[in-house]
């Protein structure tokens, strides 16, 4: 027998429906290259389906990929509703990726469209120029100074938006429909594509609102200092957008001075982002009225104790780990103080949460395998990758995600971080790949071979050692080895720890054996 309940979807379309109906009044703020722009949900919302319709107009089909490379900002937020609930696929891009690497995202998800904050215009033009399959570029004046390139491509975002004299076409959605593209970098081979679902998109939400999660409600001010371009800002705005919160958004106004000010200003709640960012701010914690913040959620990574620490003195409140990937929308486990928790004096309570904690509602976490692997399973976990360049290695065969970490869990369900198995160093929150930075390396005619391994690092969280071996009779000269990955890397790849060394470490299958490394180099 057949359950005789209502089939609603759970899709964006919804999202938005509630978000102007209940809370229209609320609002988001947006800070700008000159000032800030303040609007209420009501007006997002009715922008949105404007958007919508400028969608039409420029012929983006169902399920057509539309980019955007922007920062966190109302426009964006349009985009979020706009793209998937006319049933668009919103493709968001990191735009501190290699070119090389954007050319290939670009290619791969197809991008009809492209939306461009005007302030990120010189670092993508020279980039997307040369992409003949991109019809249009939507360029969104943020107060950035660039100059519009001459290309009957280029469309302005306002200009679009005041033509716009019928409403969007109704568009039909099934609630496993591709909602949004995120594709995760730096792992071996090309990036990868995560395609959420609007319904993976809205059970995320739900699940973020969770009491035991980060209890977002419509009393809340959410500031959302991880970028939009990465797993949907760990799906905050949607969240706010369920909760009825007021949301905050920095804009490019990253500097940890401009970060202070918003979060002071504007009386934020809670705010998400990677450990490199609360570490930036730390400094002028002191200085700052910060009793508004009720949770700072530290994810991405490894949260240090000593920071953790000094934002419980300069802030009233320390930092709140979480884990997650792209593949995994991206929350999975989030660290909460429970009822075996409560003998624990101040410090060991904030030993327990900055620590990954346990999964959320509707996830799974196991350790499998020999080397202790976490894998995840659950709605909002992917089960496959788009396009042809997936690898069947990431997924088990009963359809769990292997995640590449190793940890372990504890009685009550409390996740670990121990390592990591997959060949990547994650520095200031994004990703460098050790293969790849040791094939650029291995490319200069006095290196035989290279191994790149990650080192603790007190800034950036963990920063490239590439271990080197001259070829016979050469010399390895530092810099000129930095001079050859200049043009080859992202600058902020280039290692500064080279250690020559006379052989690499090999397992017993003729891989470098990155354990044995750390040994040789002391680490
Ligand atoms: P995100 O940066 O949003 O977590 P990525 O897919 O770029 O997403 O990175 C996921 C990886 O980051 C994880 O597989 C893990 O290696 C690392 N990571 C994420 N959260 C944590 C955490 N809380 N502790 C330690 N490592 C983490």
């Amino acid at each position: 027998m057949r359950g005789l309940m209502q089939q609603s979807p759970l899709d964006v379309a919804g999202l938005m429906r509630r978000v102007e109906r209940l809370f229209g009044h609320k609002r988001v703020i947006t800070a700008t290259a000159t000032g800030e722009v303040v609007a209420t949900w009501a007006e997002v919302a009715a922008r949105a389906r404007r958007l919508a319709a400028v969608l039409d107009t420029l012929g983006v089909p169902d399920q057509g990929r539309v980019g955007t490379f922007g920062w966190n900002s109302q426009r964006h937020v349009e985009l979020y509703l706009a793209v998937p609930a006319s049933g668009r696929v919103l493709h968001t891009l990191n735009h501190r990726l290699f070119a090389e690497e954007i050319t290939h995202i670009i290619r791969d998800a197809a991008d009809d469209v492209l939306f461009v904050d005007r302030s990120l215009l010189p670092r993508v033009w020279p980039i997307v120029e040369r992409l003949a399959t991109v019809r249009r570029i939507v360029v969104m004046d943020d107060g950035g100074r660039a100059d519009l390139p001459d290309d009957p491509r280029i469309a302005d975002y306002e200009d679009l938006l005041s033509r716009v004299r019928e409403p969007a076409r109704p568009a039909v959605v099934d609630e496993n429909d591709a909602a949004s593209l995120c594709y995760t970098s730096g792992t071996t081979g090309r990036p990868k594509g995560v395609l959420y679902s609007h319904r993976s998109i809205v059970l995320h939400a739900l699940m973020l609102l969770g009491a035991d999660t980060f209890a977002i409600s419509e009393r809340d001010v959410v500031m959302p200092i991880v970028p939009m371009f990465h797993v949907n800002a760990w799906g905050l705005p949607y969240a706010a957008m369920l909760a009825g919160s007021d949301l905050v958004l920095p804009g490019p106004a990253t500097a940890p001075a401009e970060l202070i000010d918003q979060l002071e200003r504007h009386r934020v709640t809670f705010s998400g982002a990677v450990a490199t960012v609360w570490r930036g701010l730390q400094p002028l914690l002191g200085a700052a009225d910060l009793s508004s913040l009720r949770m700072v959620v530290s994810g991405g990574g490894a949260v240090p104790g000593a920071l953790s620490k000094a934002w419980q003195d300069g802030a009233g409140l320390p930092l709140t780990n979480a884990w997650g990937m792209t593949e995994t929308s991206p929350v999975v486990t989030c660290a909460r103080l429970a009822t075996v928790h409560d003998g624990l004096d101040a410090d060991a309570r904030r030993e327990v949460l900055r620590r990954p904690g346990p999964p959320l509602p509707l996830t799974e976490i196991r350790i499998a395998g020999d080397e202790g692997e976490l894998q995840a399973y659950g709605p909002t976990v992917a089960a496959a990758y788009y396009g042809a360049e997936g690898s069947p290695a990431s997924f088990t065969a009963d359809g769990w995600l292997r995640t590449g970490d190793v940890g372990a869990i504890d009685r009550y369900g409390y996740l670990e971080i121990l390592d990591r198995t997959k060949d990547l160093v994650k520095s200031g929150g994004e990703w460098i790949s050790s293969v790849q930075l040791e094939n650029e390396i291995m490319a200069h005619p006095a290196v035989y071979e290279a191994a790149v391994i990650a080192v603790a690092d007190e800034r950036w969280g963990e920063r490239p050692l590439a271990c080197v071996v001259p070829v016979p009779g050469a010399e390895i000269d530092e810099r000129d080895l930095r001079a050859h990955l200049a043009g080859r890397v992202a600058s902020w790849w280039i290692p500064g720890r080279i250690v020559v060394l006379d052989e690499i470490p090999k397992t017993a299958t003729g891989k470098f054996s990155k354990v044995s490394l750390r040994g040789m180099v002391g680490l």
